[in-house]
């Protein structure tokens, strides 16, 4: 008896081993999906970055490398969302100049923030070669192989540290569009008394918050200075 008894146990148990290893697989399983999952959420922006609709939901985004109208005339690699993300301490600086921006019933719209290296890379890509197909539109008048040189497109971007962002005020005139290569597009440049009023404020707005803007683009500001600020290639998505 005891050893029909050892026996059925032995059954019992070797029944039962292979659905405890199928129960234990299915938990280990569900671990490593909330494991991989979890990751894949916070490994979605550069650590200390956010959305900046997370943080000023009224600031316009019009993120221009994500779709096609743009000085490469293509999506931009890196861009497969057209989100701004920016360093959180820039975006709640933006925050600010938005609410100062409110007061004189305007908006800030965002027109480039985080821009991985990736697109900073294709930009070399494509200033090396022929296709001018946009040239009318964002560069009549310098040679595309001058871009470089004449500090319009960057070999290595402050954007990709997070602490750059592209910006004007929705339905102000600034003379140029956004991305305009040109001596019209520097700040100090202006043809009118209005141009010049509008990228003054646009100034003021930004520079009341630590924003510094570039002089040859109207609507490129860095925040404050970061110059060992580290570079990132996390693709927007
Ligand atoms: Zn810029």
């Amino acid at each position: 008896m005891a050893g029909l008894k050892t026996k059925n146990l032995r059954v019992a148990f070797l029944s039962w081993k292979p659905v405890l290893m199928i129960r234990l697989n299915k938990y280990i399983f569900i671990i490593l999906a909330f494991c991989i999952s979890s990751s894949a959420t916070s490994s979605e922006l550069p650590a200390g970055f956010s959305k900046l609709k997370d943080i000023a939901p009224d600031i316009k985004e019009d993120i221009r490398y994500y779709g096609s109208h743009n000085f490469t005339g293509h999506t931009v690699p890196g861009y497969k969302s057209p989100e701004c993300w920016l360093r959180t301490e820039v975006a709640q600086a933006l925050k600010k100049a938005q609410i100062d921006a409110q007061v004189l019933g305007l908006n800030l719209v965002v027109f480039d923030c985080y821009r991985p290296q990736r697109a900073v890379l294709s930009f070399i890509n494509w200033a090396a070669t022929n296709n001018e197909a946009t040239k009318k539109e964002f560069y009549p008048n310098v040679e595309k192989k001058k871009l470089f040189e004449q500090g319009y497109i960057a070999e290595k971007s402050m954007h990709s540290t997070g602490l750059a962002v592209d910006i004007g005020i929705k339905g102000l005139n600034f003379g140029t569009p956004f991305d305009f290569f040109g001596k019209e597009s520097w700040t100090e440049n202006t043809r009118t008394t209005k141009v010049a009023e509008n990228r003054k404020l646009l100034s003021h707005l930004l520079s009341q918050h630590n924003f510094t803007n570039y002089p040859r683009e109207w609507w490129h500001f860095t925040y404050k200075v970061a110059i060992d600020a580290p570079v990132y290639d996390i693709e927007i998505e």
